[in-house]
């Protein structure tokens, strides 16, 4: 029962450590490194509380040293995932009955701990496990998960302050910002520690409980988050961790009719197919599962002809390659006029030519490996289709030590060809040279080639393009840039998600997203009610 309204801490966005050598901050990170490499850990699942080793494991390799050993995983079988919705669903009442600033205390404590003495820890889980260097582990790991801690416990007073603005005479009106009926059921990709974070936490920030099944792939730095949010006081059975290859785990959640709501981002694929079990199951649910799902991209940039070729040139490199280009939001489709493409191709080249590929343990590398051997070999599939058109930089994978795929730069001959279209999810980016009078023409193709809309952006000088491309393309990206990188969404700042088949565009981080975890009951209380029947009009 809350006697108060407390205010929260204002968020602002956590500063980014910039490890330069020489600095405490970059011996610190190193050290850490140094001591989870020299581990191997015993990865359990997570039930009320109690770590559960069912000694079916899978192993976590380095992908940027794949012989290294990192973990084992200990996987779930049916008995883990029946146990999991169980212990979520006997948690639900008392956390739901939590005062709200009691919840939103659990996730500040966990972003002041992530911004303090957890940060080297997840970080370099981040680092060793997904192949990040520590520039991209600090913006993912560290940085956007205390954003979206910190943001969204803002956001959920703002909601919950959120009431009818009118009340009739003698009556009351007000609304209560109920979590759902049911348990939530978070599934999260490999490429971001931030966004396997956030679903879980989000919805149980609203006062749901939740069942979260993390890419095991991911497992070493989701690990640390489990562990840190039990540090940050969250109760047992608030969120059960059940590892598992997907449909193993996904089959049996989707089937039981305590389902709340599903909070996935991942491939489209798989977020379809979850659609369609929930669809099959429709009629067994207690409510209408909420589904909410970032999924697949195929980002664009497009540049007039009066776009500035050296800006041009440095977004498709940190936008396409940052990662090896496994940000769902990565830059993997270019479209540029002919009369800027010489210059554009030999300032990618070189760029190219100067970026250091290696080991994550090694700061001074920019691009790393992918996470594992599926992605390589299915990475070398379209480099061979690569070398069908012109390849300009790269265009060759070394899978002896790690997963590597040489940052890949391709001029195409058809603007609808599979590399143009298609999700590859690596470090492949397409570019597409139009005659300079077909701008309005490359925009629709820019609009029509690929099922999905997540990011995109123009680069141009003129300011009648900025206009005509803004609203050709409204359609074609949830987020979109004018004169910058497709990555990179600050939360707070662009609130982020996709339509088509990007997903359901909830925008992680913000106001939108955090409704979807919530029920709402009105409650309208009339303090006089009249005690005859009779309207004045009966005469
Ligand atoms: P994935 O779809 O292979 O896996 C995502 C998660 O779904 C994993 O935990 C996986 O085990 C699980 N899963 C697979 N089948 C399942 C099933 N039948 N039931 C339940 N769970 C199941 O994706 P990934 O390779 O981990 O991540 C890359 C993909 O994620 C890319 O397509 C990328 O664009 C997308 N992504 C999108 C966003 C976004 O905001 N739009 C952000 C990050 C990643």
């Amino acid at each position: 029962m809350s006697i108060s309204i407390p205010s929260i801490p204002r968020p602002v966005n956590e500063p980014v450590r910039s490890y330069l050598p020489g600095s405490a901050e970059r011996a610190s990170i190193q050290r850490e490194v140094a001591i989870q490499a020299a581990e191997v850990v015993e990865i359990p699942c997570v039930i009320d509380g109690v770590d559960v080793y069912t000694g079916r494991t899978v192993a976590v390799t380095m992908p940027s040293a794949h012989g290294h050993l990192l973990a084992h995983v200990h996987l779930a079988g049916p008995a883990e995932v029946e146990r999991a919705v169980r212990a979520s669903e006997q948690a639900r009442e008392e956390w739901a009955n939590l005062p709200w600033e009691a919840r939103v205390g659990v996730f500040l404590k966990a972003a002041d701990l992530l911004a303090g003495p957890w940060r080297d820890r997840v970080n370099a889980a981040t680092m060793l496990g997904q192949a990040k260097t520590v520039h991209q582990a600090e913006i993912d790991a560290a940085c956007e998960l205390i954003d979206f801690l910190k943001f969204n416990c803002s956001f959920y007073r703002d909601i919950l302050a959120e009431q009818p603005p009118e009340h009739s005479a003698g009556t009351w009106n007000r609304l209560e910002h109920r979590p759902l009926d049911g348990f939530v059921f978070a599934v999260s990709p490999f490429n971001f520690t931030s966004i396997a974070g956030n679903l879980a936490c989000a919805p149980a920030l609203a006062g749901n409980t939740v069942v979260w099944k993390p890419a095991t792939t991911s497992a070493l730095a989701c690990w640390q988050l489990i562990r840190l949010l039990r540090a940050a006081g969250l109760p047992d059975g608030v969120v059960n961790v059940v590892w598992g290859h997907g449909p193993d785990v996904g089959d049996p959640v989707l089937a039981r009719p305590e389902l709340g709501g599903i909070h996935f981002t991942g491939s489209t694929g798989v977020f379809q197919g979850m659609w369609r079990t929930v669809g099959a199951n429709i009629a067994n649910y207690r409510q209408y599962p909420r589904i909410v799902g970032e999924t697949g991209g195929k980002d664009f940039i497009v540049a007039h002809p009066s776009a500035d070729p050296a800006a041009l040139a440095v977004a498709i490199v940190r936008g396409g390659y940052e990662y090896q280009g496994q940000k769902c939001s990565a830059a993997s489709r270019v479209y540029i006029p002919d009369n800027l493409w010489p210059e554009v191709r030999d300032r990618v080249r070189a760029m190219l030519g100067e970026i250091k590929q290696g080991d994550v343990r090694d700061l001074g590398n920019f691009v790393s490996a992918v996470i594992d051997e599926r992605a390589f070999r299915r990475h070398q599939q379209y480099l061979e289709l690569a070398h069908l058109d012109e390849v300009v930089a790269g265009g060759h994978a070394h899978g002896e030590v790690g997963w590597y795929i040489e940052p890949t730069f391709v001029r195409v001959g058809d603007p609808k060809c599979k590399l143009m279209a298609e999700e590859i999810f690596g470090p492949i980016v397409s570019a597409y040279v139009y005659p300079e009078a077909e701008w309005l023409h490359t925009l629709r193709l820019v609009d029509q080639t690929s099922p999905y809309a997540l990011t995109g952006a123009v680069f141009a000088r003129d300011r009648y393009a900025i206009q005509q491309a803004t609203q050709a393309l409204r359609g074609a990206a949830g987020n979109f840039y004018v004169n910058d990188k497709p990555t990179g969404a600050v939360v707070g700042q662009q609130p982020f998600g996709g339509g088509r088949a990007s997903g359901t565009n909830d925008k992680a981080g913000a106001p939108h997203n955090l409704l979807r975890w919530i029920s709402p009951r009105t409650i309208k209380e009339t303090f006089v009610p009249p005690t005859d029947w009779r309207y004045g009009f009966l005469g």
